[in-house]
């Protein structure tokens, strides 16, 4: 089934302040997921914390993007995907029939590999744009607020405090993906989902997201999807290693602190793929 977004809606309740709602956990519980007849997840099970950076690593294909999806319904706007299991945010079905999907994907934000700022629209419109999407209301005298506060803790602050009238594709890839990060933000998430944040991004580039995923932990949970194994090593917590063999759907091969998984693999395939021996 299609599920319509529908237009954005009403504006009805203010932006919340920072960290209102505390932080929270994210549970996926017995995920199955198909597109057609097509499996791609069976059955994959994982509790992200409160306040730590989850990194799911795994080969191409493994249905890495797929699990990012069904973990703030954006998996429902495929017509042909299906899934069976649950996601819990703190404890509460985020699949609930009560509970509206734009309710869903304004607690739980993502950023994608490729930055997607709205490019015609200013850098001050595109922190705001989520806003009307999740049918959040902001005044006029608080917008500004939102967006400096936002800006700058997606570390962009700085370097566009004088030119927020200009378009958001003005800037450079690194930044644009910074405004990414300050567009998901601007809507107060409970987690912030990444999709290979820095894989488009120069190195320089990359270390300040990462840098600036070390500050958000504090008050956002963190689930990034990467391939850079260092990466995973700098700015997780938890990790969980995802695998699809010839043709079998995804499944988690082995999860638990980063630490622990790269120093001591239990399983010989995580020994493999994060000594890059696959
Ligand atoms: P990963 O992110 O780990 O590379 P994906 O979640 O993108 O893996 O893909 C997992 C599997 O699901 C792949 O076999 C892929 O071809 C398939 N898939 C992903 N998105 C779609 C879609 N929209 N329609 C059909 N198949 C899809
Ligand atoms: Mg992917």
């Amino acid at each position: 089934t299609v599920i319509d977004l529908g237009p954005p809606v009403a504006a009805t309740a203010p932006v919340p302040r920072p960290n209102a709602d505390g932080l929270a956990s994210l549970d996926a519980r017995s995920i199955s997921a198909w597109f057609g007849d097509h499996k791609v997840l069976d059955r994959v099970s994982l509790t992200m914390p409160a306040g730590k950076v989850t990194a799911l690593i795994g080969p191409s294909g493994c249905g890495k993007s797929t699990f990012l999806r069904i973990l703030n319904r954006m998996h429902e706007l495929v017509p042909s995907a299906s899934l069976a299991g649950e996601v819990l945010l703190d404890g509460r079905d985020l699949y609930s029939a009560e509970r509206r999907i734009t309710d869903a994907r304004r607690q739980v934000g993502m950023v994608f590999q490729k930055p997607n700022p709205f490019p015609a629209m200013s850098i001050y419109d595109n922190v705001v744009a989520g806003l009307k999407l999740t049918g959040l209301r902001v005044s006029r005298s608080d917008r500004d607020d939102l967006v400096e506060e936002t800006l700058t803790k997606a570390g962009l602050w700085k370097e566009v405090r004088d030119r927020l009238r200009q378009p958001g594709g003005a800037l450079s890839g690194g930044q644009q993906q910074r405004l990414c990060i300050a567009r998901s933000l601007a809507v107060r998430p409970r987690v912030l989902l990444m999709d290979e944040p820095c894989s488009a991004l120069d190195p320089t580039s990359t270390r300040r997201i990462e840098e600036t995923i070390a500050e958000l932990v504090h008050e956002v949970t963190i689930v990034i999807v990467t391939h850079n194994m260092q990466q995973a090593a700098r700015v997780s917590h938890l990790c969980a290693f995802f695998l699809a063999s010839q043709g079998t759907p995804g499944v988690i091969v082995e999860h638990g602190a980063t630490s622990a998984m790269f120093d001591h693999p239990q399983d010989p395939r995580t020994s493999d793929y994060v000594n890059g021996r696959f």
